[in-house]
Parts: C-alpha cells; structure tokens; sequence
C-alpha cells in the first residue's frame, strides 16, 4: 500500500488490487491486523491537560496565593504548624479539585464514546455495522444520503451520489460523484469526483467507496478542523457562564466582608496577623469557586443516568433545556408506532382484500415492485431470509418473499440500471430495470398515494392497462380511507415500460405511470407511548404529532394514544402539508395553539412548525430524522435525533439522541432534566448557604469582639463539609412531583421559585445558631471548650442542613430522612474527617481544640439539629401558602 499513490487517478481495479483488498470487503483478521498496525480512524485532537498542570491550575487564584504567602510568613513567626495546616489544607483542596475536573472530564469522554457514529461495512462478504473508528484501508464501505463520510473512500459504485464538501473545501453546493470517473493526477481535492472524504456530508444518493486513507491520514485529519458528531461536544453551559457570573459579585461581596472582618479585628487591637489569616481563610473558604466543577460533575452523572435510560446527551447544556420543554413535536413512525411493519391489506384489480397471492400479470408487477423498487439488503442465514434496511421496505421484501419472490434471485434477471431515491420531501422512490431478454427497460415506482396517483394516467386491472379515470381513482382513495383509517401505513405502486432513449430524459422517467395496487401495512403503537402521552400532559407539555404519513393513519393512531384532544373538534387538530403551504406564518402561529396532528408533511413544513411555536415563546423539541430534517432540528430548542433510523446529519445537529427512537424515552430525558436541575439548585443551595453560614459567623463575631475560630477551622469547615454533601445533593432522586408541575418559564433564572430566599435565610440561621453555641460554650465554660463547640456546629449544623436542602417543599419526614444513602455516607465521611482533628490528640494540639464532655456534645448536637424543625416550619407554609408559585403557574 503506497502513500503517494493518487487514487483518483486509477481506476477502480487498481485501486482494490494496490490495497489488497476485493469488492467483498477485507477479511476478519486481515481488518484486524491493519487496525493494530496503523491504528484507530479517528482525528485526534488536542493534547490533554496533564494531572499535574490541573494540580497548579487549583493555584491559580489571588486568595489561596496570599492564604499561601501568609502560612510561609507565619512560619517565620514561629507558627510553623499552623502554617502546615494550612498548606495541607489548600492541598487537599486541590487534590479534590482535581479529582472532581477528572471526573467531569471522564464523564465527557464517555459521552463522546456513546456518540460514536456508525459505518455500514462489507466484512467477509457480509455487510456489517461497525464503528466508525474501527474502519482500516481497504475496507468497503456503504454511503448514502444523510450519511458523514466516514472515512476517505475512493468511490467503487455510485448512484446520483452528491457530497456536500464545505467541511472541507468550504465549498457549499454538494459536488456530483462518478465512481467511474478517471481524473488526472494533478487535480485538486474540490475536483477529484470519484473520491468521497471524511467528514463531508453525503446529501443525495449513494455509493460504495473503498477506505483509502483512515484518520489523521484523511485529507480532513491533514488540516485537522474536523467538526463531526464526535467532537462538538461542548463543556461549558450557559448555567456555567451565569454561574461564574454570580461567582463574580459574590467573590466581591465576600471579599469586601473579609476587608470589614479584618479592620474591625485591627480596631479591637486583635493580634494584625491573625486577623489577616482569618479574612483571608474566610474568603478562601467562602468563595465557592467550586461550583462550576461541582455543576458539571452534577450534569455528568446525569448525562450518564440518560444514557441508561437511552437517552444520549450531545451538549450538557441542554439538559437545563430539557427540563423546561412545553411542546414535543414528535414523529409518528418508530417513535410513537414500534416501526415493525406488515402486510395486512392489498388492493389490487379493484378489490380490497387481506391477502393475495400471485395470481395474474398485475399482482406479479406488485409484487415484483415490492420485491425490486428499495434499499433492503436480503442474505439467507441457514436458509432464513434475513434484511437489513428500512422498516416499510423490508415488511414488503419479507412479504413478497413469503409468496415465492425471492428478492436476490429476481434481481438477477432484473438488474437495476437507475434510481431515483426516497426523499421524504418527493414521498415516492423509483428504479429502472433492465429485463433479462428484453429490449425494454421497466420503471418501478413506490410511493405515498397521493403523490402517486398524480404520476399515474393508466391502470392495470387483471392483465389489462385501462386509463386512470376519475371512477377509477375515486375507488383508490375509498380503499385508501378505508385501511388509513384503521391506522395502515398505505403506499401505492406503479410501473411503467420505457426504451433506452427514454431512459436518457430523466425528467419524465417517473411520469404517465400504470397504477397498479396498494398496500396497507400496521405499525401498531408503543406501548410505552400511552403512559409517555399522559405523563406529558401531566407535566404541562404538549405531545405534538408529525408524520409525512397519511391524515387519517396519522388521526387514527393519535386518537388511539389520546394526543387529540376530545373536548375539542376533532378537525380543528389536523393540519395537513398542502394546507400547510396555504398558510403565512401568523396564521399558522395561530393555528399550532390548536393543532396536535400534521400529516403529510414535508422537512421544511417541520421548520416552519418549530418557528411558529418558538414565536410563541415556547421552548420545543423536535425530532427528526431524515437528511433534510437537519435544519429544524437545529431551530428547535432540543432537537432530537433517532438512534436506530437517524442520518449522521441529523444526529450531528441534535441535542440528544434517543438510542431507541422511542417518544417515552424523550419524556424520560425530560423528566431527567427536571430533576438534574432541581439537583444542581440543590447543590448550590447547599453551598451558599453553607458559605454564608461560615460568613454570618465570622462576620458578626468579629462585630462583637468575639474570637470563636482559628482561620484553620475556618478552612477545615469548609473543606470536610462542602464537596461530599453537595455531590450527593446532586443525585438526589426525583421529588415525586417532577412530573406533576408545569415547565420552568425560561426567563426564570437559577434562583428563582424561592431558592435565593432559601439561601439566605438558611445561612443566617446557620451563623446565628453557631454564634449561640459560642454563647452558650463561654458563659459555661472556658474559651478553648467554647471554640471547640463553635468548630464542631458550624460544621455538624452543614451536614444536618443538607438533608433540609433535599426539598424545599416537601417534608424531610415523609420523603425518608435516609432515603438519599449517598448523603448518608457523605455525612459520615465528613463528620468522620471533622472528629479526626478532635479525636487524635496531636491534631487537637495544632487545631487547639478541647477534649467536649457528654453534656457540650448534647449542645452542639442538639443546636445542629435544631436547624432541621425550624427549616421544617417554613417548608409547611411554603407548601400551604405558596404552592402554586411552586409550581410554576
Ligand atoms: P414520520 O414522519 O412519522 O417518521 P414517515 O416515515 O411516514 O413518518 P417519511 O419517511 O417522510 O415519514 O415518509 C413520508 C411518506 O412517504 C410516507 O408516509 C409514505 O407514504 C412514503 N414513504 C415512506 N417510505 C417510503 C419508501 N421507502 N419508498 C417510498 N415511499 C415511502
């Protein structure tokens, strides 16, 4: 295999003989031993921040730098284990810290792992799914419409193949692709047609291509500006940004009350340096710059918890998104039906019936077009037929195929000379075929029936081919109603007989066809999509259908799944494409307020959807899947792309992919994104309040004059009591009525819904209960037992309030104190760290603690609970007075 070899300018045997490989695709072992020998197909990027440069990183702010010069002073006067403390302290931080950006980051990694697309591959003769970095040279390789190139192919088959190549050559009108061509060797990579290159977007048609170049090999690895579905995964979410944000005006605030706390100390002629350690320890401890860190981590877990719901999560932030969706616009067929086709009624020689066997020359055409006009691949594995393609097309192969048309062997006789692919704009497909012994070519057409009866002028009925006339048509459209409204799938066929010359115009290829019969298949609904209806209009969202299929299938399968509304005209809730088109964008703005069903429509009609709705200021999701659904999935909020029958485009446009196309699981993503939001308000409750608990203390102490903590209690607090409670905040399980309140408004910022309040209040009674212990601890007792009591409070007091923070509405009581056992094990490791420095004696001497008697530690235990029953009060009038706010309303 050479390097410099110019593929575009060989011919296609050559090219396989240069890589050594067949038109059957490489061998097994032989794609294995090429994948250890020239590695992975992947564009590699960036380096990777090393753990050490993390470590320094955790450094890099202004307040641990002076905390650090001041321990380094403090050992010159004579200090030095204090000075160790805290040095020890700042560096367990930083390992914490670290530990938690590699988590985030681990977590992303993983993300990027699941959202690895797919190649379509020959192994061994057999055409496979593989992953795409697990292609070698050699391969051969299956594209077509909506697919991302995976790797650099030189094309060995096409068939109306067009690429968009502006990934590559900025060039934005697809470029047409001939596998036969032969191109000098000179010609630049925008003209080398028959290549098909990592990256670019195959738009129309399809193509067998074999691997030439894998990786950083590929032309898009050479100039490396890959941007596919692995590799736009963001980190950073608008909750991050605002988050920092606030980060930014607390950082101030805490500082500015740092600044009072040390002048007010200098003014009572405290020792200055003390006082110094004591801000600076406060503001260290009390700006949370954690959060960020803590949020994403939050987010992460979550983002996993979805992928086992099959959910897959492409950018962090839309999981805020998520949760506060109103409308879902979902397709019908595989996402709301089970996309498991077959056969149930044929109409055919003017007869509606249930079954039909091959019996005169128009039910062999039907069932030769079943069998001729798709995309299904068929193999017989130990004799049975096994089909690999789309769900409509394969019910028709496997039906023909159970009436004796064997697919591959008709095939033979009729080889397929040209195509005109299924687009969902067109509905219809269409193949010519050359006829074994035959001068005549013949046009196999397949299609919605509508947009085939227009094609038609003839029909064929037992053998003879009448006109098409209006009596005719009118009973095509009474056989159609009559299995629409059953809920079938109905597809009409048509063929035609053409001459070679006819075959140049392809214009009028797929006119004046002779209708032959229809063909009513049952896609029955999911049975998780009732329960996933209910859930929605609970939830205070709207389940929209749209379907490129049928009004009365489409009506039918609504009502069975209870999205049309019954209280409401039933014609007032269907719209139909035609209709659609017929509308300008205010009328259509005031029609989707009533609308839940859109049949026959086309991707852009998608668009103009998403954009009437958005204009309503609702937040909405849409799914998609198809190449041409890319744009409206990019306008939604969340667009939602299919697992299992989505494109690569779609999928590298959507905020999630459904790994089983399935409609409930998008409402289990939303029922997810509520409550990682509610956890993530959690965790920051937590952490505020936690924050401005240690603040109020040292703050109105230093008012009174009072010493009631070392600077390292300060940041011992603050270190045992922050990361552990707020990470088992953050998965939290779901509050039970997740689902029962309506969507967040999207103009509501983090705070909202009472949290601010919450915080505040909380912190307050937080510093206020610990000063009472210091109280209590110097009018009982002596200093040292006082400060010790004050140490032990203002942290049990953090680790007894996380369980308040689990709710804010519902009582503590009635969701099971210890239902959360991650908050559990947090408050034993972190009151197990704070007891530490009680407990061995040596760390008490440094920290300067007291040994407490049983009565002391009833105090501080008592007054760290205490916060549980008073934050219990508020929690009832919230819920008796304040619900509806709640709720959202
Ligand atoms: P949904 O939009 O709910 O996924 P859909 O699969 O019906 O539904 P499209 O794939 O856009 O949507 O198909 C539109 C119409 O085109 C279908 O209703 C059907 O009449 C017709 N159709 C679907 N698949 C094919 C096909 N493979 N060949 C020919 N016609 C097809």
């Amino acid at each position: 295999m050479q390097q410099s070899f110019n593929f575009h300018s060989k011919s296609i045997e050559e090219v396989i003989e240069n890589l050594k490989t067949s038109p059957n695709g490489l061998a097994f072992d032989e794609a294995e031993q090429r994948l250890k020998l020239y590695g992975k197909n992947i564009i590699e990027e960036g380096k990777k921040k090393s753990i050490f440069s993390l470590f320094v990183e955790q450094f890099k702010n202004v307040m641990v730098l002076v905390l650090i010069a001041a321990a380094i002073i403090s050992i010159f006067l004579g200090e030095a284990a204090d000075a160790a403390i805290i040095i020890a302290v700042l560096i367990i931080n930083a390992v914490f810290g670290v530990a938690q950006e590699l988590k985030a980051e681990k977590a992303i990694e993983a993300l990027k792992k699941l959202n690895m697309p797919y190649a379509k591959v020959y192994r061994n003769g057999h055409l496979m799914q593989i992953k795409t970095d697990e292609l070698v040279v050699g391969d051969i390789v299956e594209i077509e419409a909506g697919d991302i190139v995976p790797a650099d192919l030189r094309l060995v088959e096409s068939y109306n193949l067009k690429i968009d190549e502006s990934a590559l050559t900025g060039e934005s009108i697809p470029v047409e692709k001939d596998a036969n061509a032969i191109l000098d060797q000179s010609s630049p990579i925008a003209e080398r047609t028959n290549m098909a290159f990592m990256g670019t977007v195959v738009t129309y048609g399809r193509a067998k291509g074999v691997v030439v170049a894998t990786g950083m090999k590929t032309e898009i690895g050479k100039i490396a500006n890959f941007v596919n579905i692995q590799s736009n995964i963001e980190t950073k979410t608008p909750l991050h940004e605002k988050l920092e944000e606030i980060g930014k005006y607390l950082t101030v605030g805490i500082l500015a009350i740092a600044f009072i706390v040390f002048i007010t100390g200098v003014l009572y002629k405290r020792d200055v340096f003390e006082m110094f350690l004591t801000a600076v320890s406060l503001a260290v401890a009390a700006i949370p710059e954690g959060l960020p860190a803590i949020v994403t981590i939050v987010l992460a877990i979550g983002v996993q918890k979805m992928a086992r719901r099959n959910a897959i999560i492409r950018r962090l932030s839309s999981i805020e998104t998520l949760g506060r969706v109103e409308v879902i616009c979902t397709d019908k067929t595989g996402t709301l039906t089970q996309n498991k086709m077959n056969v149930v009624k044929i109409y055919c020689n003017d007869n509606l019936s249930d079954n039909l066997d091959l019996e005169d020359t128009t039910t062999k055409i039907l069932f030769r077009i079943m069998a001729l006009c798709n995309d299904v691949k068929m193999e017989l594995i130990d004799k049975q037929p096994k089909f690999i393609g789309d769900p409509t097309e394969t019910a028709l192969v496997k039906f023909a195929y159970e009436k004796g048309l064997n697919k591959n062997a008709i095939e033979k006789v009729m080889k397929r000379v040209y195509e005109i692919p299924f687009d969902s704009t067109r509905k219809m497909m269409t193949t010519v075929h050359e006829v074994k012994n035959d001068q005549n070519l013949v046009v196999f057409s397949k299609g919605a029936v509508d947009v085939i009866i227009d094609k038609c002028r003839f029909i064929m009925i037992k053998d003879e081919i009448l006109p098409l006339d209006e009596k005719a048509i009118n009973k095509i459209l009474q056989a159609n109603k009559e299995m629409s409204s059953n809920a079938l799938r109905v597809l009409a066929f048509a063929y035609k007989e053409i001459d070679e010359t006819q075959l140049q115009n392809k214009n009028t290829i797929e006119d004046n066809l002779i209708f032959v019969g229809l063909v009513g298949m049952i896609d029955p609904p999911r049975k998780e999509a009732y329960d996933a209806v209910k859930v929605c209009y609970d939830a205070g969202i709207l389940p929209v259908m749209i379907t490129g299929d049928h009004k009365d299938t489409a009506l039918a399968i609504a009502k069975d799944l209870k999205i049309i509304d019954t209280n409401k005209a039933e014609n007032l809730q269907v719209l139909t494409g035609t209709e659609i088109e017929k509308l300008d964008h205010e009328t259509l703005k005031e029609k989707v307020k009533e609308v839940r069903v859109y049949a026959r429509v086309s991707p852009e009609h998608k668009l103009r959807i998403v954009k009437a709705w958005k204009d309503h200021g609702k937040i909405v999701a849409m799914t998609g899947d198809g190449v041409n659904d890319a744009p409206a999935l990019k306008a939604a909020d969340i667009g939602v792309g299919m697992g299992i029958t989505g494109t690569d485009v779609t999928k590298s446009v959507s905020d999630i992919i459904l790994a089983d196309d399935n409609f409930a699981t998008i409402v289990a993503a939303v029922e997810e994104g509520r409550k990682i939001y509610d956890n993530i308000r959690k965790a920051i409750q937590f952490l505020l309040s936690s924050n401005i608990g240690e603040v109020v203390t040292l703050f109105l102490a230093t008012l009174l004059n009072w010493t009631v903590l070392y600077p390292i209690h300060i940041l011992w607090v603050n270190l045992v009591t922050d990361t552990f409670p707020a990470l088992a905040l953050g998965v939290e399980k779901a509050e039970s009525d997740v689902m029962k309140r309506k969507p967040k408004k999207s103009s509501e910022n983090i705070f909202a819904g009472g949290l601010g309040f919450s915080i505040l209040y909380q912190g307050l009674l937080k510093g206020l209960i610990t000063l009472l212990v210091f109280f209590i601890g110097s009018k009982f007792y002596d200093t040292k037992v006082a400060i010790t009591m004050t140490f032990m409070t203002l942290s049990l007091i953090q680790l007894t309030h996380a369980y308040n923070v689990r709710s804010n509405i519902n009582s503590l009581f009635k969701m099971g104190v210890f239902s959360n056992k991650y908050l559990n094990l947090a408050f034993i490791a972190s009151f197990a760290l704070q007891t530490v420095v009680l407990v061995v004696p040596q760390l008490r001497e440094i920290f300067r603690l007291a040994v407490l008697s049983f009565t002391q530690w009833t105090i501080v235990i008592l007054a760290s609970i205490s916060i549980i029953p008073i934050v219990e009060v508020v929690k009832y009038i919230t819920r008796h007075f304040f619900v509806d706010e709640h709720k959202g309303n």
